[in-house]
């Protein structure tokens, strides 16, 4: 009898070690939301795990987005994954603070808020256009937005509207476009943060960010001193260094 009760707790601390081990994903296998930067690249890229994405946008009052730019996003990830579907859902939240904000700040945010996550066959990214600044921005260099987990971007919303207002800036649509779509390509893994460089392309000053000219993942895409400088009559695309990495990493 002893024995067998010796078996027991044997089997039992061996199913919990093997268990707790496992710290990639829940016991279902499915990946979490909230791993380090970059990790979901390919999942975000490619449809063999995830078929469909569910993208959950949500802003204070006063702070949404244009509709146009994220049917921007939605087209820039058409051309580069190979979801099935797409979807974005846009949502209103209350927020008692008004920044600046912390990264940890907008983690804690996420974590009361965040209402869509893994689930079998659709990988779920979140996004919160926050009301007010980045913290420890100074002077003219302001942070339009972070991707800051494997899913999970803060836009400055604050800083885009007040950029917006200066005389001679883009349109809204535009910078706000352009921060989304730069900041999503850091999800999708670029520049060499899991998505791997096919030929040499990061830039030596900037870590995970392009050299190549014109690139929407050069590094002065995510400040308001350097995006001014990015616009012709369009707003910025993917060179081709960079599309080549999400093509061998399961993208379009
Ligand atoms: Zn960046
Ligand atoms: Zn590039």
């Amino acid at each position: 009898m002893k024995q067998i009760k010796y078996t027991f707790y044997l089997l039992s601390l061996i199913l919990f070690i093997g268990c707790s081990s496992d710290d990639s994903g829940d016991s279902s296998g499915i990946p979490d939301n909230d791993l380090g930067l970059g990790q979901s690249a390919h999942d975000l890229l490619a449809n063999d795990i995830f078929s469909t994405m569910e993208i959950e946008v949500v802003y204070p009052e006063g702070f949404q987005p244009e509709n146009e730019s994220l049917q921007n996003l939605k087209s820039f990830l058409q051309q580069r994954t190979y979801k099935t579907s797409i979807d974005i859902n846009t949502r209103e939240i209350e927020l008692n603070s008004e920044g600046p904000y912390s990264i940890e700040q907008i983690r804690s945010i996420e974590n009361n808020v965040r209402t869509s996550f893994n689930t079998e066959d659709k990988i779920s990214v979140f996004i919160i256009f926050a009301n007010g600044k980045k913290q420890g921005d100074e002077g003219t260099s302001n942070t339009l937005g972070t991707a800051y987990q494997n899913t999970s971007i803060v836009i400055f919303q604050e800083t885009i509207i007040s950029f917006t207002n200066a005389p001679g800036a883009p349109s809204k649509t535009s910078i706000e476009t352009t921060t989304l779509t730069h900041e999503f390509g850091h999800l999708l893994g670029l520049v060499g943060i899991g998505s791997e460089q096919q030929n040499e392309h990061e830039d030596p000053n900037a870590e995970a960010h392009c050299i190549t000219e014109n690139c929407l993942m050069r590094a002065e895409a995510e400040f308001s001193s350097g995006i001014m400088g990015m616009f012709g009559d369009n707003i910025p695309d993917l060179g081709s260094e960079c599309i080549l990495d999400l093509q061998a990493n399961g993208g379009r």
